[in-house]
C-alpha cells in the first residue's frame, strides 16, 4: 500500500462517501476520485505510456492534478507538475529537461502549453476533454494486467523543478517512498488528519503546495479544497463558509489574508470569525514572528515548517506547543531527518554556532534528474547540501540566520540574481547590470536591479517599465525587477566580484 494510487483505492472501500476533493465547480467523493484515476490511468495506458516515462502537467490547482499524479502511479510513470508562471522560454528549457511523453494542459494554460512545447516532441493533452467510451471500457483491461515494470517503493514517482543558481531548471527525483516517508512524518507532527479540511491555495506545482498538507491529508482520508488563485479577499469568506480547519500558505499569502482580515474588522467594527479555521504551516520563506503572533491573536495557530524542493520539503517543523512561544524559530527535524550544522570544510561547527544546514532521511530526493553534477555537489556522503545558514539554539531547536548563495525569496517564489542579470545583459542601453534583494514586509524580499547604462544611449533613459516590458518577455513576472538603481559602476571586490551586500544598501542611500 505504498504508492499513492494505493492510498486512494483504500479510502474508495472503507470511506467512499467522504468528500476528498473540493474545486471551485464540483466536489468528489473518495469513490468518485478513485474512478477518476482508473480512466487516467486507461488513457495513458491507451497512449502506450508506462514505466519510467514522464506525464507533465500545466495546470492550477485543480481535482485533474490529483488523479493524473495518482494514475501515473498506477502505469508506473512519473509525474511532472510544471510552473505555468513560468514565461515560454523558461518553460521550454523545463520540458527539454524532463523529456515528457505528454503534457496536460486545461483552458487557463493552453495558450502557453502550446508556446512552450513549440520545438518539443511531447503530446499536448486537453484535461478536460471527456474520455470516450472505448477509453473507459479499457479501465478493467488496465488494472487486469499491470504495467511490465509496476512500480514499487523506490521507482520515481515525482519529479519537481526549482531552478539552479544559475537559473537553469532541476528536476528533483522523488521515489514513491521518499514521498511516503514525507507525508507520514507531516501527519505525526501536525494536528491535523482525517477530519480536517485543508485550504490548498499554495501552488501544487512546488512541493510544499503539494505535499505539505494536500497529500498527506490524501493519505489520511482528509479533505482539501483547490484554490486555483489565491485572491485574500474572496480566501477569507471562502475559508470561513467552508469550513476549512487549515493551510499551507507561503509568508506573502499568510500576510495578504491577515491584511483583509483587519481590513474587514476595520469596516465593520466587528471582530471577524476565522470560523473553523485552526492554523497550518507557513514555510517556504523567512516568516517575521510579528506575524506568527498577530495570527495567534485570531486563535489561528502558524506552525513555522523549513524545508526545501529536494526534501519534499519536510525538514524541520516548530510544532503546534512552541508555534508561538518560539515564533522566528524553525523548530526540530521531522522524527525520520537528521540535522547537521557544519563549516566550509564539513566539519560540525560549536553548538549555538551558526554554519550550513545539511540533512538526510529517507523523505531526501534522489538526485537530479539527468543531471549527476549538480546531485553529486548537493548530495554529498548522503547528506543534502541545503546552501542555508543556521544555528542550533540551546534547546535543541534549530533557527534559520541566512543564505550561502545570492538567492532572492520573493513572495515565496526563488529568483536567483545571476538568470535575472543574463537577460538584462542583453537589454540594449544596459552596459552592466546586478540583481539583488531588499528586505520587504510584504514580499519578504524584493528584486531590485543596479543598471550601468551604455555611455553612447545616452539618450534613451532607462526606466523601470522599460527592463520589466524586456525582462518579462523571458522570464516570469515575479523575477523581473522592483526597482531600478542607475549606477556609474558596479561596486566589485579585488577579484572582480559583485558586491551585493553594498547594493543591498542603495535603497537607503536612495542613489538613482
Ligand atoms: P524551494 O526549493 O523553492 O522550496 O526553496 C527552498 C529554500 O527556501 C530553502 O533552502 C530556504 O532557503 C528557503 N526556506 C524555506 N522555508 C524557510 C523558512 N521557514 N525559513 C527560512 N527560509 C526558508
Ligand atoms: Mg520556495
Ligand atoms: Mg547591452
Amino acid at each position: 500500500m505504498l504508492l499513492s494510487s494505493d492510498w486512494l483505492k483504500h479510502h474508495a472501500h472503507t470511506r467512499p462517501d467522504k468528500i476528498a476533493l473540493i474545486e471551485p465547480e464540483r466536489q468528489v467523493t473518495y469513490a468518485e476520485l478513485w474512478r477518476m484515476t482508473k480512466t487516467r490511468a486507461a488513457q495513458l495506458a491507451g497512449l502506450d505510456i508506462g514505466a519510467g516515462d514522464r506525464v507533465a502537467a500545466l495546470m492550477p490547482n485543480r481535482i485533474a492534478l490529483v488523479t493524473l499524479q495518482a494514475a501515473c502511479a498506477l502505469r508506473g510513470a512519473v509525474f511532472v507538475p510544471l510552473n505555468h508562471r513560468l514565461a515560454p522560454v523558461e518553460l521550454a528549457a523545463v520540458i527539454e529537461d524532463a523529456d515528457p511523453a505528454v503534457m496536460f494542459y486545461e483552458m487557463r494554460t493552453a495558450t502557453l502549453a502550446f508556446e512552450a512545447a513549440l520545438s518539443s516532441a511531447v503530446m499536448l493533452i486537453d484535461a478536460d476533454v471527456p474520455l470516450d467510451d472505448s477509453v473507459t471500457h479499457m479501465v478493467a483491461d488496465t488494472l487486469a494486467s499491470p504495467t511490465d515494470a509496476p512500480a514499487g517503493p523506490e521507482t520515481p514517482a515525482l519529479i519537481v523543478y526549482t531552478s539552479g543558481s544559475t537559473g537553469t531548471p532541476r528536476g528533483a527525483v522523488h521515489t514513491h517512498a521518499n514521498l511516503l516517508w514525507n507525508h507520514a512524518q507531516f501527519l505525526q507532527e501536525l494536528p491535523f488528519g482525517a477530519d480536517d479540511i485543508n485550504y490548498a491555495a499554495a501552488p501544487m506545482f512546488h512541493v510544499a503546495g503539494l505535499n505539505v498538507l494536500t497529500w498527506p491529508l490524501l493519505l489520511a482520508g482528509g479533505t482539501s479544497i483547490l484554490v486555483p488563485s489565491f485572491q485574500p479577499d474572496l480566501a477569507l469568506a471562502h475559508i470561513r463558509d467552508s469550513g476549512a480547519t487549515c493551510a499551507f500558505m507561503v509568508p506573502t499569502m499568510w500576510r495578504a489574508l491577515l491584511d483583509s482580515l483587519s481590513k474587514a474588522e476595520a469596516d465593520s467594527g466587528l471582530a471577524q470569525s476565522m470560523g473553523k479555521f485552526k492554523g497550518g504551516v507557513v514555510g517556504g520563506a523567512p516568516c517575521p514572528p510579528e506575524l506568527i503572533r498577530a495570527w495567534a491573536e485570531h486563535d489561528v495557530t502558524l506552525m513555522q515548517g523549513y524545508g526545501m524542493t529536494e526534501a519534499g520539503p519536510m525538514a524541520t517543523l516548530l510544532g503546534p506547543r512552541d508555534a508561538v512561544e518560539h515564533a522566528g524559530s524553525v523548530g526540530v527535524p521531522g522524527e525520520f531527518v537528521d540535522v547537521r550544522i557544519v563549516d566550509d570544510e564539513g566539519r560540525d561547527v560549536a553548538p549555538g554556532e551558526a554554519g550550513e544546514l545539511i540533512l538526510r532521511g529517507p523523505n531526501v530526493m534522489k538526485g537530479y534528474w539527468r543531471n549527476p553534477q549538480a546531485t553529486a555537489r548537493a548530495l554529498r556522503c548522503g547528506w543534502f547540501h541545503s546552501g542555508d545558514i543556521a544555528r542550533q539554539d540551546a534547546d535543541g531547536r534549530y533557527t534559520i540566520v541566512g543564505r550561502r548563495r545570492d538567492m532572492i525569496i520573493t513572495g515565496g517564489e526563488n529568483v536567483y540574481p545571476a538568470e535575472v542579470e543574463r537577460v538584462l545583459g542583453q537589454m540594449p542601453g544596459v552596459a552592466e547590470a546586478a540583481v539583488f534583494g531588499v528586505d520587504d514586509d510584504f514580499w519578504g524580499e524584493q528584486v531590485c536591479c543596479a543598471v550601468v547604462p551604455e555611455e553612447d544611449d545616452a539618450g534613451d533613459e532607462i526606466s523601470l517599465e522599460a527592463i520589466v516590458a524586456f525582462c518579462s518577455q523571458s522570464l516570469a513576472r515575479y523575477k523581473c525587477p522592483r526597482r531600478l538603481f542607475v549606477v556609474d559602476e558596479l561596486p566589485r571586490n579585488g577579484a572582480g566580484k559583485v558586491l551585493r551586500d553594498e547594493l543591498r544598501s542603495l535603497p537607503d542611500i536612495g542613489t538613482f
